[in-house]
């Protein structure tokens, strides 16, 4: 998997290793030098963003030549403002000199209209452009750029001296920002709530995994693996398979689906430790749950519900209702207390659970169409 890393509220993904910019710099220095070998040009760099690749241009170029700076600004969050403010200028006169500007991104073009702007009326001997990262599709200006060291499709990008707001300067290689999120629903609701059923019906909508952990248990049950036989004894007094062996099992259910759009988890999670644990697993891929759909129906339905089912599912823990109240009581001790960790998240959405199933299915899809 490649690494993630969240910035604000953003993930990015790795995109650019620190050992493929080096090499871009080396080849940039020696065209430059080609160039200009017997000048002895000034580089002036582009504040804040160019800071790393300037210093790291700098060490490597081997002839005499000076160093500036200028502050410009024209991005906010992970677009550009389109308005380019210079906000600290330059510190000496130009006049004579052999210019090269280091950006460390051009992308509109409108910084570089602005650059040229500025330094076309110093009248200096020479005026050059060295760019470490170019998107050539998103670049609209008919402006001269003498070095390009890697061209990027238009991906905003951090890292090696770029941002967003303020963070991830620092980071020795370039991030991407993800954006081909999944869609992760938490279908939640007390045994006999009709997930199941409903999850069914959604995840072709949605074009989503429906991921119930109690068919995954039962399915192990089936073919008598180690795990069928733990979930078992469990299982059928209506009890909770333990958490250390959920949460694996729901890792590796998820692990098998890559490619996923995303997840309807039904049955999953039911303990605040296996929410946090979800979380937490989808976090290193970038990833969250977008929200928890609560089917709400009162405990007299449920309870004549499953022992309907129970004359057919051929499930044990459906059979009788003693079963069925243990499930009740796990459901009250340990799962209810999901709906506050959810809503103190934002992310608890509740239905009404009665009524016909397509009625239920519209209310659901009301939902996640918002979320
Ligand atoms: P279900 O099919 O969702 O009603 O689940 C049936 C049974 O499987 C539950 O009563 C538990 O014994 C077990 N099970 C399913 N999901 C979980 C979970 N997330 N954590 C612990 N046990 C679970």
């Amino acid at each position: 998997m490649s690494k993630i890393i969240k910035l604000h509220d953003k993930f990015f993904k790795h995109y650019i290793d620190a050992e493929q910019i080096d090499k871009a710099i080396d080849s940039l220095v020696s065209q430059v030098l080609d160039d200009l070998d017997d000048e002895e040009p000034v580089f002036i760099g582009i504040l804040n963003g160019s800071f790393i690749f300037m210093a790291d241009f700098i060490r490597k170029y081997p002839s005499h030549c000076q160093v500036n700076f200028v502050k410009l600004s024209s991005y906010e969050g992970t677009s550009s403002t389109g308005k380019v403010n210079q906000v600290i200028g330059l510190t000496q006169s130009l006049e004579g000199k052999t210019v090269v500007i280091l950006e460390d991104v051009i992308d509109t073009g409108n910084t570089l209209a602005k650059i040229y702007e500025i330094f076309e009326g110093m009248n200096v001997k020479e005026l050059k452009l060295a760019t470490l990262f170019f998107k050539p599709d998103v670049f609209k200006k008919d402006l001269h750029i003498d070095y390009i060291g890697i061209s990027i499709p238009d991906r905003f990008v951090v890292g090696y001296g770029l941002d967003y707001n303020e963070l991830g300067r620092n980071l020795k290689d370039v991030y991407e920002l993800k954006t081909d999120n999944m869609k992760n629903i938490v279908l939640f609701g007390q045994p006999g709530a009709g997930k199941g059923t409903q999850a069914d019906l959604l995840k072709d909508r949605y074009n989503l995994i429906h991921l119930s952990t109690g068919d995954v248990f039962r399915r192990h049950i089936a073919e008598n693996t180690d795990l069928g036989r733990i979930a078992k004894s469990f299982m059928n007094f209506g009890e909770l398979v333990p958490d250390s062996v959920t949460i694996e099992m729901l890792k590796d259910e998820v692990n098998k689906h890559r490619t996923a759009n995303g997840f309807i988890f039904d049955g999953f999670p039911r303990t605040i430790s296996q929410a946090q644990a979800l979380d937490a697993f989808l976090g290193e891929k970038g990833e969250i749950v977008n929200g928890l759909i609560s089917l709400e129906v009162p405990e007299d339905i449920l309870v004549s519900r499953i022992i309907e089912r129970g004359k057919t599912s051929g499930r044990p823990d459906d059979q009788s209702e003693e079963k069925i109240r243990i499930r009740f009581n796990e459901y009250e001790t340990k799962t209810s207390v999901l709906k506050g960790y959810y809503m103190e998240r934002g992310k608890y959405f509740g239905i009404n659970g009665v009524g016909s199933i397509d009625e239920i299915t519209e209310a659901i899809i009301k939902v996640i169409d918002n979320i």
